[in-house]
């Protein structure tokens, strides 16, 4: 068989080229005899390919020296725990944005650790919507603000960036990160599990300014203070060395891309082409305004839901794969993240044009 456009909100496509190196590399990676996934993480080789990673994540984001960047396990979610227990640094409320599912997950969490403040919620545009800026009640008092820069599930996506001052910026950017060039220095703490835009499962990369580690609630477990993380270079035990190694792979792909300036180029062009398709037929339909809509994940329903099934399979059998919907939203869902070819989302509206002459 050969491989499919595969539209999978996460674990997502990797860009074949990676695959391909890796599978060269699976049964002698660099001439030690074995795989990488069967040597010491201590070891002088899988210490260059960590190191190496780091600093082409460094390179590519613009990360400036007073950040230490995790190579962690837990996912996002683990971080909806270790925001508030590092960040909290004897404060007792955070201010929350609430954009939708992932919003909801983060501060359900905080809540375990403090009063959450919640200073924006879109919930009466059933989250179709980002709230304006001018609204915002942020506390002046609070330990940080954390939002979700991308929501993959309802696809909203912030485009511009809340300026909060003083009071730390945290980002959960799982499903933006290295979508487009951002200004690593605006925020406190940024954070991404790795399956959307990044490499495999099993690696959740934060990104964390120096002076905010080093304050725990406590009891802290040991694995989730970032200054133990960061003095250990990830390294306070067993990192996942596999996803690790496929992330470095990623970074120099990205690299030789032209980097995030060469890839926010590109998911602008996919993003906006989708979208105009959808908007050009009444056929289709995407629930969010426009200008808060995601590059990363177009949902969009069918005016007639009864075909939605057929609509999956006959994209399957024309090799475009998991366009279903997320189960509370319903229709379909698009994820287009940097490994997505543009021929993928040009094949994908050829499709739907051609789905939607042939019910009419
Ligand atoms: C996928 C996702 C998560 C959850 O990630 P895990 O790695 O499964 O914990 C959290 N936030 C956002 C924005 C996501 O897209």
């Amino acid at each position: 068989m050969s491989r499919v456009y595969n539209f999978s909100a996460g674990p997502a496509m990797l860009p074949e080229d990676v695959l391909k190196k890796a599978q060269q590399e699976m049964l002698d990676w660099n001439g030690k005899g074995a795989s990488i996934m069967e040597v010491s993480h201590r070891g002088k080789e899988f210490m260059s390919v960590a190191e190496q990673a780091e600093s082409d994540l460094r390179e590519l984001l613009a990360i400036p020296a007073n950040y230490r960047v995790l190579f962690l396990q837990g996912g996002a979610t683990m971080q909806f725990a270790m925001v508030p227990v590092n960040l909290l640094r004897g404060k007792k409320t955070a201010d929350y944005i609430n954009t939708g599912a992932w919003s909801k997950k983060a501060i359900s969490e905080a809540k375990l650790y403090c009063d959450v403040n919640m200073a924006a919620t879109a919930e009466a545009t059933k989250f179709s919507t980002i709230p304006d800026f001018k609204s915002w009640q942020l506390n002046p008092e609070a330990a940080y603000v954390h939002y979700t820069p991308n929501e993959t599930i309802g696809g909203v996506e912030f485009h511009w960036l809340p300026e909060t001052g003083d009071v730390p910026l945290v980002a959960d950017m799982s499903s933006t990160i290295l979508s487009r060039p951002i200004d690593v220095s605006k925020y406190g703490v940024i954070y991404a599990g790795a399956q959307k835009n990044i490499g495999p499962a099993g690696l959740t990369i934060v990104i964390v300014r120096e002076d905010l580690i080093g304050n725990t609630v406590a009891p802290c477990p040991t694995l989730f203070d970032y200054k133990v993380q960061a003095e250990a270079g990830s390294m306070s035990n067993t990192p996942a060395t596999y996803s690790w190694y496929i992330a470095g792979l990623v970074f120099k792909w990205l690299k030789e891309k032209g980097g995030l300036k060469g890839m926010a180029e590109i998911n602008q062009r996919k993003a906006e082409k989708l979208y105009a398709a959808i908007d050009s037929s009444s056929f289709y339909q995407n629930p969010v305004e426009v200008k808060s809509r995601s590059w990363m994940n177009v949902p969009f329903t069918l005016a007639n839901p009864d075909l939605d099934a057929e609509f999956l399979k006959l994209a399957a059998e024309n090799g475009l794969t998991t366009l279903k919907g997320h189960r509370s939203v319903g229709g379909m869902r698009a994820s287009i993240y940097n490994a997505m070819p543009e021929k993928g989302v040009d094949a994908l509206i050829a499709f739907m044009q051609e789905f939607e002459r042939k019910q009419a």
